[in-house]
């Protein structure tokens, strides 16, 4: 596995591909690029997707070929591919998701064989870091398709249309326009010297700590985030509060915003319905603990993983 803490963006970041927004709407484009036989599928399949084995793990990017007779087993009303961008080289090599849920699993397991379903924060683990980015951007949308079917206006049924990045209603008396939508979370790594504030949730996997987090509300700055996210699940208040960095998050349809934070109390007083509980953890201790049942850090694909490295080695000024 490649070391993802190195890289210079965040994973799942990095898409490698010119979305072309402008081409979205040109309808005999998109139906041109659909049946081009060198343009590519990523099939999601309940927010999984395939991975082709080996020696080197590669997310399936299907050609034309792939699809052949799929598409026709789908029922009617089912999303069509929804456009993802082009190759940003010469050969502009157009990428589409398209949703494959209906069929059976073992449909597709046939078909593409030799791959396996596998949910995203397995796959990144496997594949190269530019095919899980376009991985997680063809499970987010596809997850949008999945969720609003009917407008939230007036709840008649919407369609797909701009090449799947809006949604209409199909009541003309209301007509309604639907984007898809992120949801915007702010995480953030507290520390106070030489020491930082990692929490547990119970539903997290076994052992694992991590950095607290929350969603931003209506009405709120991100930095205002920060300070009453940490101080409800904590009872820390913070100050000096700095941008790190971003990390899209389609789990199912967040972004992660990542901060550190100097805290300016010490007495911990945990959310218990947030967190099991939270404590102060020394540089020292976490660069050499060794994950454990008692301990472990988070996935090495997530920004919190990140932050956490960042603050330990001094990459980042805090
Ligand atoms: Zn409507």
């Amino acid at each position: 596995m490649q070391d993802l803490s190195t890289m210079a963006g965040n994973v799942f970041s990095g898409v490698p591909l010119d979305r072309v927004d402008h081409r979205r709407g040109d309808a005999a484009w998109i139906e041109a690029r659909l049946h081009d036989p060198l343009s590519r599928f990523v099939a999601v399949w309940n927010q999984q997707s395939i991975v082709l084995g080996g020696a080197e793990p590669r997310a399936a990017l299907n050609g034309r070929q792939a699809l052949d007779g799929l598409l026709d087993g789908l029922p009617g009303g089912a999303t069509p591919p929804v456009f993802l961008g082009v190759t940003a080289e010469e050969s502009d090599v157009a990428h589409f998701a398209v949703d494959l849920s209906a069929l059976p699993e073992q449909t597709l397991i046939e078909r593409y064989s030799g791959g396996a379903l596998m949910d995203l924060r397995d796959s990144v683990q496997l594949v190269p870091a530019h095919e899980a980015a376009i991985l997680a951007y063809a499970r987010g949308l596809i997850y949008w398709h999945q969720k609003n079917g009917f407008c939230a206006t007036c709840g008649h049924e919407s369609v797909a249309r701009k090449a799947g990045h809006e949604r209409a209603c199909t009541n003309a008396a209301c007509g309604a326009v639907h984007f898809p939508r992120t949801d915007s979370a702010v995480i953030v790594l507290v520390h106070d010297g030489d020491e930082c504030l990692l929490g547990r949730q119970s539903r997290w996997p076994t052992g694992m700590h991590s950095t607290l987090a929350g969603f931003l509300e209506p009405g709120e700055s991100l930095e205002e985030a920060v300070a009453r996210e940490i101080f409800e699940e904590s009872g820390i208040h913070v100050a000096d509060v700095r941008y790190h960095s971003s990390q899209p998050w389609p789990f199912p349809a967040s972004i992660m915003i990542g901060f550190m934070a100097r805290a300016t109390n010490r007495d911990i007083k945990v959310d218990e319905k947030e967190l099991e509980y939270a404590h102060w953890y020394s540089r020292d201790w976490l660069r050499n603990v060794e994950d454990s049942d008692e301990f472990r850090m988070p996935g090495k694909y997530s920004i919190a993983r990140r932050l956490i490295g960042d603050w330990i080695d001094g990459r980042f000024q805090v």
